[in-house]
């Protein structure tokens, strides 16, 4: 219940608003936000991810944000992705960048969104980076496939996030196993209809063992994505660890003393670090997702 009433809150563009005006309110949600968050600017992204990278995690960068419909503003992000790989390059961070289709025109139109994505493909192979594309709702699923086959034929190193709770991935995978691309297999963090998908329970935790053996024993590069320590142990336990294609990849301030634990235990594992201004609706899907961690966040708004 908590859950869906803070998926509403997400989605009240007007609620949006007011934070987004109302400076004290702001300031208090941008501390909350921050546990997740590197900060609103390119830079703090990048220092954040330096530093981690010292402290020994491989990185993912997303510059956050979805569903643009606004030409200049997809223009805007298309280029604030540009300069995110040229400076990871030119500062020596081997990182993969992540990004929501819908950020870059996939709302406008498909063919805007795919030459967009083709001009990250080509500054990501000449910087010699990886490109990661989001899963986002199912109603965009056959979009986003869509257009990473189209990507993905011409570019080995773009690679697609995949959801385990919705019922047709068994279906989708044999085309994604067909092409190049690493697959980041995640829960899915978007509420569907249970005719489309399995909520969090032990059939998912099953289906995501699942889909994971079958993508590992397919020799298919894969980054196992998940917070859920059952599964973490599960896929430690098969081994599935020590081929050289497959990590383990948790966001940035998610059981960040079980990346540490995991980390020290020498076990691949990159984390997803995140930056910009429309961290709120971020901030909200990490709150819904774990409600608990409401009580987190109202902490780090009163710390001083
Ligand atoms: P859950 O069953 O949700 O959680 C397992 C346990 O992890 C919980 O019991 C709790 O202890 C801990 N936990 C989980 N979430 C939180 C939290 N927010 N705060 C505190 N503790 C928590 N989803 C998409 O739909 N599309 C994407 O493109 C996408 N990209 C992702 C990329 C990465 C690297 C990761 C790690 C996740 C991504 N997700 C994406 C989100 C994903 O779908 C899940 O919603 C999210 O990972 C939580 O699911 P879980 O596997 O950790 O399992």
């Amino acid at each position: 219940q908590a859950s869906v009433v803070l998926r509403t809150i997400a989605r009240d563009l007007k609620l949006k608003e007011f934070v987004m005006n109302t400076p004290w309110l702001y300031q208090l949600l941008l501390a909350a936000a921050k546990r997740y968050i590197a900060g609103e600017s390119r830079g703090d992204a990048l220092d954040r991810a330096a530093g981690l990278q010292a402290a020994g995690y491989a990185i993912s960068l997303e510059y956050i944000g979805e569903n643009t419909a606004d030409l200049t503003e997809c223009r805007k992000a298309t280029d604030e992705f540009l300069a995110l790989i040229r400076e990871s390059s030119q500062r020596g961070l081997p990182v993969h960048i992540c990004f929501d289709l819908s950020h870059i025109g996939l709302m406008i139109d498909e063919e805007l969104a795919l030459s967009h994505a083709e001009e990250l493909a080509a500054a990501a192979r000449e910087n010699g980076q990886i490109l990661m594309i989001s899963m986002e709702e199912s109603a965009k699923t056959e979009a986003i496939y869509r257009l990473y086959e189209r990507l993905a034929s011409r570019h080995e190193h773009v690679g697609i996030t995949v959801q385990a709770h919705l019922h047709r991935t068994w279906d989708d995978l044999p085309r994604l196993l067909d092409l190049p691309g690493r697959i980041r297999l995640v829960k899915g963090a978007f509420r569907e209809e249970p005719q489309v998908a399995l909520p969090r329970s032990k059939e998912l935790q099953t289906r995501y063992l699942e889909l994971t053996e079958k993508i590992v024993q397919a020799g298919h590069p894969l980054s196992i994505a998940t917070h859920d320590q059952q599964i973490v142990q599960a896929v430690r336990e098969q081994g599935f660890l020590s081929e050289s294609q497959v990590e383990l990849e948790m966001l940035c301030g998610v059981c960040e003393e079980e990346a540490r634990m995991i980390r020290d235990e020498g076990v691949p594992l990159r984390l997803y670090v995140t930056y910009g201004t429309e961290w709120y609706l971020y901030l909200c899907h990490r709150i819904a997702e774990h409600p608990p961690q409401l009580y987190r966040a109202l902490a780090d708004m009163l710390e001083p």
